[in-house]
């Protein structure tokens, strides 16, 4: 493999919400970049800015060090990987596959344990720091896979990321990003109820956060969502569906290996709440929401 990440050439399939981003910040990177996803219209817009228009998956992974995949969910990952035309079909020259996504800690182990057998190294490495992490190549990256397969990925991770960790054997990348997810969720659930306290005793929700986020219960959520469930603006950002799909993986995980997490489970019906009212697309600041009905207000 070259040592200039110019000389590089990335697979790159999954062009949603992060993708994008984050095949931008390889070619920034001066790689060559071979984009695939289902949404042509994905493909040719990153075509349009200097990325080749791969026609499959296979024809993504064609020649390059690596191929990376940023989808939505387990089968997505399962069907690109181990599908008839797929990674494992048709790896890439560099025999190496970087899952992005989060997904199933033990399909991942699974897909491991196929591409070892065949002279392939597979890494999972989710990301936390969301679209604008992604947009400005402050990821945070969590790698799982052994030693050699991290080190050929580093450069590529140094792309689009700032703290990039090798955080263990397969899988344990995506163990360490459900243990974030599980945090995120319940602590969003957390400002919902302080913000329906608040309210509902007539205190000014903008002042409320401005004082909280200078003590001690502030934290990333309440910087960054806080004013969205202020405006009752429930479009931006990271998915209802998406958090509720990792806060799933978390229950799978937990129940598997018999470690009680009620807050876990609580939130997670929280999520099932806003979803099953029609919630799913929005941001997950759109939790408040299910506090909204909980408690028949709305600040807005
Ligand atoms: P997204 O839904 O916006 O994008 C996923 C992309 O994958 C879509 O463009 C879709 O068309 C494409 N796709 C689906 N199946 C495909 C297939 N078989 N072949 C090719 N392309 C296919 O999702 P996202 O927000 O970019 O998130 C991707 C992953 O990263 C998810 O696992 C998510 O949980 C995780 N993640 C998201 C965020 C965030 O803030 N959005 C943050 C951290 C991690």
């Amino acid at each position: 493999m070259p040592h200039s990440t110019a000389l590089r050439t990335v697979g790159f399939i999954g062009l949603g919400t992060m993708g994008r981003e984050m095949a931008l910040n390889l070619m920034k990177a001066g790689m060559a970049v071979r984009v695939f996803d289902v949404r042509r219209e994905a493909v040719d817009e990153l075509a349009a800015l200097g990325a080749h228009a791969a026609q499959s998956v296979a024809d993504a992974a064609r020649g390059a060090d690596a191929a990376i995949t940023m989808l939505p969910n387990t089968p997505d990952v399962e069907a690109v990987v181990l599908g008839e035309e797929g990674l494992f079909a048709h790896p890439p020259a560099g025999r190496l596959i970087i899952d992005m996504s989060t997904i199933a800690p033990a399909a991942e182990r699974r897909m491991h344990a196929q591409c070892a057998a065949r002279g392939i190294e597979y890494v999972d490495a989710p990301v936390s720091g969301g679209p604008i992490g992604a947009k400005n190549a402050t990821l945070t990256i969590m790698a799982g896979g052994t030693g050699q397969a991290y080190e050929m990925a580093l450069p590529f991770f140094k792309a689009m990321g700032t703290t990039v960790t090798h955080v263990g054997a397969s899988g344990a990348g995506q163990t360490v990003k459900l243990c974030n997810q599980l945090i995120c969720g319940i602590n969003i659930q957390a400002i919902c109820e302080a913000f329906a306290l608040g309210r509902a005793s007539g205190v000014n929700l903008r002042q409320l956060r401005e004082v909280l986020m200078g003590g001690s219960a502030a934290s990333w959520m309440m910087d960054k969502l806080g004013p969205a469930m202020i405006d009752g603006d429930a479009s931006a950002g990271f998915r209802i569906d998406l958090m509720l799909k990792d806060l799933r993986l978390v229950q799978e995980q937990s129940h598997t290996l018999n470690v009680p997490l009620p807050a876990a489970s609580l939130v997670t019906n929280q999520y099932l709440d806003a979803v099953a009212h029609g919630e799913g697309r929005n941001g997950n600041q759109a939790l408040f929401r299910v506090y909204d009905r909980m408690t028949a207000q709305t600040s807005r």
